[in-house]
Formats: structure tokens, sequence, C-alpha cells
């Protein structure tokens, strides 16, 4: 018999951010102290914070945002399983899964003495009237290129733009007090888009930011930034031309002319953009360690109360809002010490760090620039950084070149090096 099969068995599901991140940041604390296996129905990430780039430069994102995962993870002596996860048995302490290579395959069990539960949210496009139809949106390459080919390819006749979030549904239940509602789920790649578009119409003499509507669910657009930055804003995209539209409530349906809101408002529009609610899966749903919408509660350590072996990262998490993979970044690490800690290959104190949130987001505007936010004042916290420029769209595209050649183990959104090049240089 190995040795290996003495180790305790770390199962991480899911390899998109989160995952990808944790299971390598375990692998760098423990070392050879433990095996883990890595489970996720696709065998690549999706690197979706370029995809709305790609599209307004007429690039097909299929081509530039997918990055394989196997090789990396087996240099890191990590195994992979491409498979469907249907069901977790916290109490016997195993996963149920079927292999997604081929259809036809029977389910398998696997059992675990750490759960990583890393599987990001639905995005709820499918709750939306008339979406499939008519609404357009830039979270995954299929939806990318419908849009780059409508707008590059002789769809677009220079009509209105209407661009925004239906209403986030996030949990009450073992939310900790300076946690705040949102109302959107993630609203910087509204604002990202909004930016771009303004620039693109002026490139091709149909017009600008007057065409241009931004909506948010809540009372204020891009709250999670911080009350300063949202005014700031709000304020410069308003001298823009930009209209914006603030407490629409939800999206109620989406048809041929524009967006007809929860509020009684509506908006005309020849392009739809929609960013949907982030709705949880319901193979995590149904499990008894889930605020009442179906997050994943945890403590700031990233461990759900009733079983300590498991663990939440990322937006599968209640703690991950608004719902950004920066955030899951830093919770990976978080986690992988407290499993490192559990089988003596970190201290005490290196287990102290915990899940601290501080917004961080890299927005392109066209011409070559991007905006970047940098703050916590949303959680109660003094930091709050807005700037615009032609560095920021450069650390943008280096973000991502990093982060595909170190195989989703870079210095980090949020490390001191980002925060000082961005903030003081
Ligand atoms: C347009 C856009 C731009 C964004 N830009 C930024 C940005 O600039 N900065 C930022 O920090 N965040 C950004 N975000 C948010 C970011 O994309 C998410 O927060 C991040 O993807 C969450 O990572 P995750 O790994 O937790 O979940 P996901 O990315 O959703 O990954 C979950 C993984 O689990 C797998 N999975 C799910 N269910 C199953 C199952 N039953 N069986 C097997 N596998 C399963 C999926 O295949 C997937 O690989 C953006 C989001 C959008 C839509």
């Amino acid at each position: 018999m190995s040795d290996s099969k003495a180790k305790p068995r770390v199962v991480v599901l899911g390899s998109n951010f989160s995952g990808l991140t944790t299971a390598r940041f375990i692998r760098q604390w423990c070392g050879d102290a433990v095996d883990i296996t890595v489970i996720d129905r696709k065998t690549y990430l999706l690197f979706v914070p370029n995809i709305p780039l790609e599209v307004m430069e007429n690039k097909d994102p299929a081509q530039s945002v997918l990055l394989p995962v196997l090789d990396i993870l087996a240099k890191d002596g990590t195994d992979f399983i491409p498979a469907e996860v249907t069901e977790i048995d916290l109490d016997g302490s195993t996963v149920h899964y079927t292999p997604s290579e081929r259809p036809g395959a029977a389910g398998e069990t696997l059992s675990y003495d750490y759960l990583v539960l890393a599987l990001g949210a639905r995005l709820a496009y499918d709750h939306i009237d008339g979406f499939g139809e008519y609404g357009h949106t830039v979270s995954d390459t299929f939806y990318g290129n419908r849009l780059r080919e409508y707008l590059h390819e002789g769809g677009y006749s220079g009509g209105p733009i209407a661009i925004g979030s239906a209403l986030f549904h996030q949990g009450t239940s073992g939310r900790p007090d300076w946690l705040p509602t949102a109302y959107g789920a993630c609203e910087g790649p509204p604002l990202e888009l909004s930016l771009s578009f303004g620039t693109w119409l002026g490139d091709r003499d149909m017009g600008g930011p007057e065409k241009v509507t931004v909506f948010s669910p809540g009372d204020v657009l891009a709250e999670d930034a911080g009350e300063e930055i949202a005014q700031e804003f709000h304020q410069m995209a308003e001298q823009m031309g930009y209209t914006i539209l603030e407490s629409t409530q939800d999206v109620k349906r989406v048809t041929a002319d524009g967006i007809e809101f929860e509020s009684g408002d509506s908006v005309e529009a020849e392009v739809s953009i929609i960013f949907p609610d982030w709705v949880p899966h319901e193979v995590i749903a149904q499990l008894p360690i889930t605020d009442e919408v179906g997050f994943v509660i945890t403590d700031l350590k990233m461990h759900t109360e009733k079983y300590p072996n498991v663990f939440a990262v990322g937006d599968c998490a209640a703690l991950t809002v608004p719902k950004l993979g920066a955030h899951g970044h830093v919770q990976a690490d978080v986690l992988a010490r407290q499993i490192a800690h559990d089988v003596g290959e970190a201290t005490d104190e290196e287990a102290e760090k915990q899940f601290d949130p501080e917004i961080i987001c890299f927005g392109t505007m066209g011409h070559d620039k991007a905006f970047y936010v940098h703050s916590n004042a949303w959680y109660g916290g003094d930091i709050s950084v807005f700037e615009m420029g032609y560095m920021y769209y450069a650390m943008k595209l280096a973000f991502k070149e990093m982060y595909f050649r170190t195989g989703g183990k870079p210095p980090s959104w949020g490390v001191p090096l980002t925060e000082f090049v961005a903030e003081k240089l």
C-alpha cells in the first residue's frame, strides 16, 4: 500500500477562478501532506473579465479567454475529474458525480476528508422573460460572440443601447452586520460596457454616451464601490451624456423595443445588455449549510458551521458579495491555510488570516484606457480609490497574461504590488 493512501483527501468542486486557485494554494501550503482531487464539468477556466474587451474590439473571446486547467493541476500533482457533480452527502462525506466526457456515463462516488465548494452560481438569464430572443450579454463566449457579431457584422443600426443588472437575491440568514444588501450581483461590468460603448459609438460616427442608458435595480448605481465613488461616477457619467436610470427594482421583460422594469419604468433599446440574478446551483442550495436563498454560510475563514471540514469559496459563498472573482482569490488563500494548519503545515499565526473584503476592479473604457476601483467603503472601511487612465488598461491586460502564465496563481487582484503600481506610481 502506498503512503498516499493514508493522506487526507481534499476534494475541490469547481475549477474556475475560485476552485483552481484554491487547489493551487492548498498544494502550496500543504505540499505533499494531502491528496487533492478537483472536479469540474469542463476542463478549462473561463476568464470572464476580459470578454467585454474582446467583444468591443471585434475579437472572438473563445480564442483568448479559455485556459486549460488539466496540465496546470497535473504539474501540481493534483488529480482532475471531468464530471457533473450530482449530489453532495455531507453526513457521509461523499460526493456523487457523473463523468462528463461522454454522455451515458454511470454515476460514481468519491469520499473526502476535506471538501471545498467552489461551484459558483447560475447566471439566471432563463429567469428573464424575452432574454433568449432579445437580450444580450457578455458573461461567456457564446453570448459574447452573439453580441460581437450583432455589433460588428452589420446587425446594429445605430439605435439606443441599455446596459444594467437584474435584481440580485441575497440571503439574510447568517449574514454578518457589516455586509450590506446588494441589489445588483456584480455592477462593475455594466459600468465597463457603458463607458466602452460611449467611445465605440463615437469612433464610428454613430453618436456617443447620449445613446446609452445605464440602469440599476438599486437606489444607487455601483453602490458597492462605496458612496463617494458611486457619486463621482454618477456625476462624471451624466456630464458625459449618459442617462442613468436607478431603482428599476428588477427586469420584468425584454422585447424587440427595449426593457420593461418592475418599477413601471421602461427604456427603449435596440441593444439590451443585461447582467442577471446570480442564483445558487440546486446541488448546493439543498444542503443544510446555506442561507434561505441557497448561498453557503461560512465564517471569515470560509468554514461552514456544522461541518468544519467543509469550506465554501467564491460566488457560491454567502460572504462573496458583490460576486467578484477577486473575493474568491483572497478566500482561497484563507481556506488553504486552514487545511494546512489542520494537517500540521501552517502555524497558528499563519492560520489567523481571515477574509477581509476589498473591491478591486479594472474596467476598460475604449481608446486604451480603463478605470480602477479599490474600495472597502461599502463594508465600512476607509479605502476609496477611483482612477482612470492608460496605465489601468495596461494593468488589466497584464493581469490576464500573468494569470494565464502562472496558471491561476498570480500575485493576485489586491496584492500590495498591484495597489502600489495603481495608487502610488
Ligand atoms: C462580464 C463579467 C465581468 C466580470 N469581471 C470581473 C472582474 O473584473 N473582476 C472580478 O473580480 N470579477 C469579475 N466578474 C465576476 C467573476 O467572473 C466571478 O466572481 C467568478 O467567475 C466567480 O468564480 P467562481 O470560481 O467562484 O465561480 P464560477 O466562475 O461560476 O465557476 C464555477 C465552476 O464550477 C463548475 N460547476 C458548476 N456546477 C457544477 C456541477 N454541478 N458539476 C461540475 N462542475 C460544476 C463550472 O463549470 C465552473 O467552472 C465578472 C463577471 C462577469 C459576468
